[in-house]
């Protein structure tokens, strides 16, 4: 059985102060709630963030980490940073990250490994952009960041890893992927790691959904087989929709 896992990313928002509240606000909101919970702040809000949510239900998550352990790196994070910080979680290969930061699959395939060597649980971010989509090139691009991605990581260690499969075309943009088409591409993600790993860890792996999940569509996304959770955007900046998400049944 796979347990729901709905996370919050809130990529450049919110100052540490703002954020600090925003956290004891969600804290109150989201006390016995019973899927597993996860927010990432900025880098710079993640120590306020923590020490709110320590002993909560809500995981701390980093949206980005650096590469290297540490040393010559201007303006990066370092794995031992985030953990001193209090982070449990490190979201890799968003497609911001890929688009605008020009990160590559064996560039966020040294991070993912290095997250996990550090202990981090880590979110996999997949997914196609409209022109690979039309152009029928959403199967080879959705293996290959996910063969990629997880290059070198061993089966035991899969049990630390989520993926979320993010369409790039749904990201912010309102248009949703149908809960069928979006439970196609997770089954094909599960038949992908089938493949490459064993059908007990493709069985075992959460996989959750990105690209404008709401609170009214979000139960509809949930009740589909091979959607495990969510990785959520926009509407993880608000108490109420969040809550409505993390507690959608
Ligand atoms: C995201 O960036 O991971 C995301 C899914 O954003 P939104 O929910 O705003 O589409």
């Amino acid at each position: 059985m796979r347990n729901y896992f709905l996370a919050g990313n809130w990529k450049m928002n919110k100052t540490p102060s703002e954020a600090k509240s925003f956290a004891a606000e969600l804290k109150a909101s989201l006390k016995g709630a019973s899927h597993k919970l996860m927010v990432a702040p900025s880098f710079i809000a993640i120590p306020g963030v923590a020490e709110e949510l320590k002993g909560s239900n809500i995981l701390v998550g980093a949206q980005n980490m650096s590469n290297a352990e540490s040393g010559a790196h201007t303006g990066e994070v370092s794995p031992e940073m985030l953990k001193d910080a209090g982070v449990d979680v490190v979201i890799l290969g968003h497609s911001e990250r890929r688009a605008i930061y020009g990160e590559s699959d064996a560039f966020i395939n040294e991070k993912v490994q290095l997250a996990l060597n550090h202990g981090f649980e880590v979110i996999l971010c997949v997914g196609e952009t409209l022109d690979e989509r039309e152009g029928g090139k959403l199967e080879e691009i959705v293996r290959t960041q996910t063969v990629e991605g997880l290059k070198n990581v061993s089966e035991s260690s899969l049990s630390k890893v989520t993926i979320a499969y993010e369409p790039v075309w749904a990201i912010g943009t309102g248009k949703t992927a149908t809960p069928q088409d979006a439970d196609d591409v997770h089954a094909f993600i599960r038949k992908v790691l089938a493949e490459t790993y064993s059908s007990d860890a493709a069985e075992a792996m959460v996989i959750q959904y990105g690209g404008s999940v709401k609170p009214g569509n979000v139960k509809e996304l949930m009740a589909k087989e091979n959607i495990d959770g969510a990785l959520v955007g926009g509407a993880s900046l608000k108490v109420e929709d969040f809550t409505a998400i993390a507690k959608f049944d």
